[in-house]
């Protein structure tokens, strides 16, 4: 069998690797991939970008693949399992219209709303229908969105209304393109944010194992936001108790409810909530792929079959797979080029990554290339150090030491991933 992964950061890395343990599977193709997938036995990358979908049909029947996994949210929200399943080829995703979870924010909180599954109260606008004094009577802070998709970078967090009232401005004005010509401003929650993932197919969905990522660049939750800085897996917030909660009020109405509105959701199912001090999940945002960084620790973890359980998943096959995990906890730290989540200059050499090799765990690459046989920098978050241990506190230890092994100029990583899981453990 043949596998053609979609998208070229961390997390395609992580699908690549994970694919390439299969049974049956003889190679895995990566479109277009990074150096870290160029340079794993048994994958190989195709030179065709993530969002030309014409391009990528022609490799899937060119090569004969089997199964295309879509990583990045992009080719989903433009519809490239329509295309594909129209095709006659299995591609794993939602289609577009259910991919509208994660491209309009404002879809999804109508869907939300109108299927009273929790989430933060809110109201959308255009300029066209603006209400400022609607915005000047809601308490602050206020979180303001561009509901398209603006690459994980189109939420403010509004501490007072002058700032919400500039920021929605500045949206209406082109700060996200045709992102921000819709804004959604709702409340802010407090509590811890938990990731919660599925692969959802047909009547089925089976949870991946609980992770939790790090969204701010700085040690201590500091700085701006990001793609996210690391993650472990599992994550102690999400107990048994709140596990079958978020299943049974968040999971399964969102499923049955796509499946009522004639959008049955197949694929990566990713809920971003927060847990409120009484244990209340609400969603924060969906999206419609696995989250990055969190595939490089859950998928270090997984021991099932991942290409099996993805064409269970298409053919409504779940019911017959459970999950099977390592019982060690992962943790993964991100390596980014200097001046992320800014501008960043590709092209600086990665060095160690062989050393690293040797060591225990497994170094992702995101934001990587080979130019004449050397690993270069070519993105914001250049790579992922994932280790495992007994404990998270081990798992840290162990990425930590990859971390340590690999170098790049200017590499900026936090030092305290993990740090919450760690301030639970007795
Ligand atoms: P999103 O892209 O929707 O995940 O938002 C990015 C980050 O902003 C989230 O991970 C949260 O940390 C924060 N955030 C988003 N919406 C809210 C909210 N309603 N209340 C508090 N924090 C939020």
């Amino acid at each position: 069998m043949k596998v053609l992964i979609v998208g070229n950061g961390g997390r395609e890395h992580a699908l690549a690797w994970c694919c390439t343990r299969g049974k049956g599977v003889t190679e895995v193709l990566v479109a277009p991939g990074n150096a870290g997938t160029g340079t794993e036995p048994g994958v190989r990358n195709v030179p065709v970008a993530a969002t030309d979908i014409p391009g990528l049909i022609a490799v899937a029947r060119a090569e004969g693949v089997d199964l295309t996994i879509i990583g990045p949210e992009t080719p989903l929200v433009m519809g490239v399992v329509d295309e594909f399943t129209a095709a006659g080829l299995r591609c794993l995703g939602p289609r577009r219209a259910a991919a509208r979870l994660e491209g309009s924010k404002a879809f999804a909180k109508e869907f939300l709303l109108r299927h009273r599954i929790p989430t933060a109260r809110y109201r959308s606008f255009t300029r066209a229908d603006f209400d400022a004094d609607w915005v000047r009577a809601q308490p602050a802070p206020l979180v303001i969105k561009a509901s398209g998709l603006a690459a994980g970078k189109g939420v403010v967090i509004a501490p007072d209304t002058a700032t919400a009232l500039a920021t929605i401005e500045d949206m209406f004005a082109g700060r996200f393109g045709a992102a921000g010509d819709t804004v959604v401003v709702e409340e802010f929650l407090q509590g811890e944010e938990a990731s919660f993932i599925v692969l959802a197919g047909g009547a089925h969905a089976m949870p991946f194992a609980s992770s939790q990522d790090h969204k701010r660049l700085g040690d201590g939750d500091s700085g701006p936001n990001t793609g996210g800085m690391g993650a472990y897996s599992p994550a102690p917030v999400v107990t048994e108790a709140l596990h079958e909660r978020i299943m049974r009020e968040i999971i399964a109405p969102t499923l049955r409810a796509l499946a009522i509105e004639g959008m049955p959701y197949t694929g990566f199912l990713y809920a971003g909530l927060m847990i409120d001090a009484s244990g209340a999940p609400r969603v924060i945002e969906f999206n419609c792929r696995f989250g990055d960084p969190e595939a490089q620790a859950v998928l270090a973890r997984l021991r099932s079959d991942l290409p099996a359980l993805c064409n269970a998943a298409i053919e409504d096959r779940l019911g017959e797979y459970v999950m099977e995990w390592d019982p060690r906890a992962a943790l993964g730290v991100v390596m980014a080029a200097e001046g992320y989540p800014g501008t960043v200059q590709n092209g600086r050499e990665v060095s160690g990554l062989a050393r690293a090799a040797e060591l225990p765990g497994k170094v992702f690459q995101a934001g990587t290339e080979l130019r004449d046989g050397r690993v270069v920098t070519s993105g914001g978050r250049v790579l992922c150090a994932v280790g495992l241990g007994a404990d998270v506190g081990e798992a840290q230890r162990a990425a930590y030491a990859l971390v340590d092994c690999v170098a790049f100029p200017g590499a900026q990583y936090r030092h305290d991933i993990g740090h919450r899981a760690l301030a639970r453990t007795p």
